[in-house]
């Protein structure tokens, strides 16, 4: 049992507890205790400058149902319901192309302050708007057409758990709402009812949204999360552009074996070989890329995650 203040009394439903439930109410009395501390310390980030983690408190964190953070949130415990990884992604921010402000690491450019994160959809049409959540899903006019389309199942939704109109909600109501967080009128007894019907909606939701905006875009781009496990489960993630180094052009046609460069050859300052020969090699032309005339193509991989890794999260 974990050891207490012996100063500080037992609160009284410890104290009313059996002998042997006695512990496990002490740890539940801790664990509320912890989760009020940890998500007011959260909250605090609604008062700070624009960022992912404001966000991220604003929409999925800061409701009336302040659930145990130590407990995952409501959609997850939908025991299974499809495109629900899909929500999971939008919901942590991971895939960038749909939701701009979930921007966080650079791509061919340094990363740009959240707050000029623009849509690039209404950017195009010469128009300067932050894209986030509530941008993508509610206003912008190239991509709110998703959630018109699923109007008639939230309207639904909101029928059948005796809710307000889908319809009557602001944006900024619908936004937490269609990413699967229950709006203040549920009731925590209704909050299973909830689960049940919502998560399918809102996950279908998520699919629906990154398939249409998938679907405007030109080529493909990386969308891959911080994990390197997640990289290479998917191909799709496994994308990353190299830039080619001052003078080097990519060969023209594939190498094979008896062309690639010996790992050797970039340890040795000048290159005897030709741009397009060295060009050959990926992991000697990285190596070029990023400055490293001395370090193994292992460390190379490394360091290119690591600069991921150590940037600031804003
Ligand atoms: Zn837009």
């Amino acid at each position: 049992m974990a050891h207490r203040d012996t100063a500080s009394p037992l609160p009284q439903n410890v104290n009313m507890a059996k002998i042997r439930n006695k512990e496990k109410s002490y740890k539940k009395y801790l664990e509320s205790q912890c989760s009020d501390q940890w998500r007011q310390y959260l909250e605090l980030t609604l008062s700070a400058p624009p960022g992912r983690v404001r966000a991220y408190v604003h929409w999925h964190l800061h409701n009336k149902h302040k659930r145990s953070m130590y407990k995952p949130a409501p959609y997850l415990t939908h025991p299974s319901c499809p495109y629900q990884l899909e929500l999971l992604r939008l919901r942590t921010q991971d895939t960038i192309h749909i939701i701009p402000s979930h921007l966080h690491y650079a791509l061919k450019v340094p990363r740009t302050d959240y707050q000029d994160r623009v849509c690039p959809h209404c950017f195009d049409k010469g128009t300067t708007v932050l894209g986030d959540e509530i941008h993508i899903i509610c206003h912008c006019p190239t991509t709110q057409g998703v959630l018109q389309q699923f109007t008639a199942k939230f309207q639904g939704l909101t029928r059948l758990l005796d809710l307000p109109p889908f319809v009557s909600f602001t944006p900024d109501e619908k936004t937490p709402m269609v990413l699967g967080n229950p709006p203040p009128q549920v009731l925590q007894k209704g909050l299973k009812g909830w689960v049940t019907e919502a998560t399918p909606i809102c996950s279908e939701f998520a699919y629906a949204i990154r398939m249409h905006v998938t679907s405007l875009l030109p080529v493909v781009v990386d969308m891959s999360s911080d994990y390197e496990a997640a990289m290479s489960s998917d191909n799709n993630d496994d994308f990353s552009p190299i830039l080619l180094p001052p003078g080097f052009q990519p060969a023209l046609t594939p190498p094979n074996a008896t062309t690639l460069v010996p790992l050797l050859f970039h340890h040795l300052g000048p290159s005897p070989m030709s741009p397009n020969e060295l060009w050959t090699c990926p992991d000697a032309a990285m190596a070029q890329a990023h400055g490293c005339q001395r370090s193994s193509c292992g460390s190379v991989r490394r360091g290119r995650g690591g600069d991921r890794y150590s940037q600031r999260r804003s």
